[in-house]
């Protein structure tokens, strides 16, 4: 606070109230000296400069650009084979303002070679090897995977000069690409489709034992044109499996010939429907669009019926995509696929088709929540940033749990439980909840990164953080309490396991070298947000800001930086400290609630603060043990045994009020200006109390004290004190609150809502923490050989794989045997 003249600070001091108990306040609590953090510093001077591309609010600047790649692709799925084979043609338009003497691609497929980074450096922590890793490694040993490339040319055919570089592909160019110009070329190209259950990542193909039917799901399939930006000229570096990718935006027509049985899910629109459904199929498709539930287009039945029948021949699928950075798809004989019209208030894309394509061993819930749950996506998700801008939002089942997504296509998992006996299909909570979840996820990153192009393979937390942020709002927007069953949905009570744990980096670490993947490029910066929007910033600012980011971004590249400048800009607020605490530390909040002490203001009354004084007295020193003893015992003292040893100090305590006490008041009350005798008496009147909160910070995070105050008479108060509390002194601070009631109790962060990581320090005065002790009874079990034995044979549980854009659960470890055996 500024304004205070040396007269009003004066005057303040001569007339300070006397509080009443009289304790010595304790001295402002100084920062030890070389341990002083400036938690509120600017984030300026570690951000990137502005410039004419991205300005210091955080917008796109006047000259921004970004490069422009279409596509042509012809391709074929020999689904026997296992393999793809495809001629695609690339335009690629230099809009930078740069001469350009060379192009990248990604060949993300190369991943898959034995001798790629991403998999000579696979690390373990034990010796010790899992089934799934063994089965892995003979997959890998039997079939060579990666990008064959056979051909690269320019338009007219003359071949093009070209450097594989891990993942990367380099195409020299015969002319220098000036700015502003556009070259051609055109690449053939083939691979083996990974087995996705035994190899992971994020696409390939599923094999469905018992029937012997496959499904294939294909993503980063193709020689794709790396980013070239203002920020970070080309992005070319490897794909080592968690840095997804970033792409440039462009048109995509792409023909698909697949088995004449296959059901084809893509990015875009189907062109030639005339060409691959049936008249019947066309006339679902049509009611869909109107619909109020979804329609199938493929009943369970047909599809049943579909994938025991042998292909004849073959068929050509023909979609297009308008401005995606990307393209994917999925085909199978076993596809059920149900259809539901979206409409939504915009003018470039009034209607949208939701559509889900999944196998029989996906219902009954497929059918009754993948659509829904697209829908309901783009309801909630649309709130916070722009209409769904594409024409199809697509969700495909592609494995048993998991998530993967790319432009309106997204492959999801979750499926029933199927006893294999008797047939009877039911559903885990988990799955049930798991399904909603993932389908939300995936079409929401639609949104961020498919849309709000941020870069991948730099910052997970860009897409993953802000999507799993508005993930968990239409959680709640679908059900209050979503996924209760099998997590916390309140995300601050569930984040700070994570954050008092160790092995953690800070978000703003580049993809690949994240340790704990998911806490920290998904739950903490979601957490993150919804504390900002709930707790720091209020809905209000927060949606509006966070609406404009979005705004901003639309079909543009947006850095980290851009995001935070624009959530100030557009809410004005100073997020500087929230963002460097919790996007560029690993900190935790631990805030304690160390003390609280009680005053009356003290009148200066000798009459009335002498008795406060005795019978404060009293309360605080009491008498002596003996003296009582004595008393019980029925000791006579001497002054009781003889009155007369009795004189004037035996009449008045040293509390007793004299004259000279009230000399000394009067005069006190003389000296005081007209205003500091009102202010006075008024207190006198009023009659408050006044308390001095302690706060010690012991996790590192500043955060805002959100505190409930009990009074005596049993209303309660919620106060929110914001973070700049901590900015003169990060570690411990004092909050002086008066009020006209007496507070019985203080609680600090009672809805759970700033991720304080100990709840066991946040009330004053603290509580009994209640819990239950089970029982338990000591096992008195022996090895009894023979009834093992006995024991019926069972059949071994299957194993899950690595799947896509959501972290997998570790699977069983094979025994391994000394090197050199037994
Ligand atoms: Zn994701």
């Amino acid at each position: 606070m500024t304004g205070f003249t040396r007269r009003g600070i004066g005057a303040l001091l001569a007339a300070c109230l006397m509080l009443v108990p009289g304790l010595a306040l304790a001295d402002a609590i100084q920062q030890t000296k070389g341990d002083w953090q400036d938690k509120f510093r600017q984030l300026d001077v570690d951000l990137p400069t502005p410039n004419s591309y991205r300005t210091a609010s955080g917008a796109p600047g006047h000259q921004y650009w970004q490069q422009q790649a279409d596509y042509r692709i012809n391709l074929t799925l020999d689904a026997t084979a296992k393999r793809l084979t495809a001629d695609q043609s690339v335009r690629y338009t230099n809009n930078s303002p740069d001469t350009l003497r060379y192009l990248w691609l990604q060949l993300d497929q190369n991943i898959y070679r034995q001798d790629s980074i991403a998999e000579l450096t696979r690390t373990t922590s034990k010796d010790q090897l899992s089934y799934s890793n063994l089965a892995r490694a003979q997959v890998m040993k039997d079939i060579p995977y990666g990008m064959e490339i056979q051909q690269v040319t320019d338009e007219r055919g003359n071949p093009l000069p070209y450097t594989v570089v891990d993942t990367m592909m380099r195409i020299d160019l015969p002319q220098p690409l000036a700015s502003g110009a556009s070259t051609g070329f055109k690449i053939s190209w083939a691979h083996n489709i990974i087995n996705q259950n035994r190899v992971g990542g994020r696409s390939g193909y599923e094999h469905f034992e018992e029937t012997n039917t496959d499904l294939f799901f294909i993503a980063q399939f193709f020689p794709r044109m790396a980013a070239y930006t203002d920020y970070a000229g080309w992005q070319h570096k490897a794909f080592l499996g968690r840095g997804e990718f970033t792409l440039e935006f462009g048109d995509y027509d792409v023909a698909i010939t697949v088995p004449a049985n296959h059901i084809v899910s893509a990015s875009g629109e189907l062109q030639n429907p005339g060409d691959v459904l049936t008249s019947v199929q066309r006339d679902r498709l049509a009611k869909a669009r109107t619909a109020k539930t979804p329609v199938f287009i493929v009943t369970p039945e047909e599809a049943l019926a579909n994938e025991k029948q042998a292909a004849q021949g073959t068929r050509t699928w023909r979609f297009r995509a308008r401005n995606v950075r990307d393209f994917a798809f999925a085909s199978s004989a076993k596809f059920i696929w149900d259809a539901m019209g979206f409409r939504q208030n915009d003018r470039e894309q009034p209607e949208v088709l939701a559509m889900s394509f999944y196998p029989n061993e996906a219902e009954p819930l497929w059918s009754k929540y993948s659509t829904r749950s697209v829908i309901h996506t783009m309801e909630t998700y649309s709130k916070f940033s722009f209409p769904y801008p594409y024409p199809t939002a697509q969700s495909v089942n592609t494995w048993e749990s998991g998530g993967m997504e790319y432009p309106m296509i997204t492959f999801n998992g979750y499926r029933p439980n199927i006893d294999k006996k008797t047939g009877r299909r039911t559903y885990s909570a988990q799955a049930k909840y798991g399904l909603i979840g993932v389908i939300i996820h995936e079409i929401g990153h639609i949104y961020f990164p498919m849309v709000v192009n941020s870069d991948e393979r730099q910052w997970s937390w860009m897409d993953e953080g802000l999507n799993t942020f508005l993930q968990n709002v239409a959680h709640l927007e679908w059900e209050e309490g979503f996924g209760g069953h099998t997590r916390n949905p309140n995300l601050p009570s569930a984040i700070t396991a994570y954050m008092v744990g160790d092995g953690q980096v800070p978000i703003m670490t580049q993809s690949d070298s994240i340790v704990q993947f998911g806490p920290n490029a998904y739950t903490k910066p979601a957490t993150a947000l919804t504390i900002l929007r709930e707790t720091v910033m209020g809905r209000d600012l927060f949606d509006h800001a966070f609406r404009e980011y979005a705004r901003r971004w639309k079909f543009k590249r947006p850095t980290p930086a851009d995001f935070f400048r624009t959530m100030e800009d557009a809410s004005g607020v100073d997020l500087d400290w929230f963002w460097r605490g919790w996007f560029y530390t690993t900190d935790h909040v631990d805030i304690d609630l160390a003390g609280v002490r009680e005053y009356r203001v003290g009148t200066g009354n000798p009459e009335t603060e002498q008795k406060f004084a005795r019978e404060q007295a009293l309360r605080d020193q009491r008498e002596p043990l003996a003296q009582i003893h004595n008393r019980e015992q029925g000791l006579k003292t001497a002054v009781e045994r003889d009155p007369t040893l009795r004189d004037f100090y035996n009449e008045n305590d040293k509390f007793a009020v004299t004259n000279k006490d009230r000399n000394k008041y009067k005069e006190m009350i003389e000296k005081l200006e007209p205003w500091e005798r009102a202010a006075l008496e008024r207190a006198e009147k009023d009659g408050d109390w006044v308390y001095f909160l302690d706060f010690v910070n012991k996790g590192g995070l500043v955060m805002p004290l959100p505190l409930q105050l009990t009074f005596a008479d049993g209303g309660t108060e919620l106060v929110m004190i914001p973070a700049e509390i901590w900015r003169f002194d990060a570690k411990q601070v004092s909050k002086m609150l008066i009020r006209p009631k007496q507070i019985v109790a203080v609680d600090l962060d009672p809805r759970q809502e700033i991720a304080d990581a100990d709840p066991s320090n946040n009330s004053f005065p603290r509580r009994i923490s209640a819990s239950r002790l089970e029982l338990y009874k000591e096992s008195r079990d022996q090895k009894d050989l023979m009834a093992d034995m006995l024991v019926e044979l069972k059949g071994e549980k299957a194993e899950e794989g690595d799947k896509g854009d959501v972290p997998a659960t570790p699977s069983p470890a094979v025994p391994l045997a000394p090197a050199g055996g037994r």
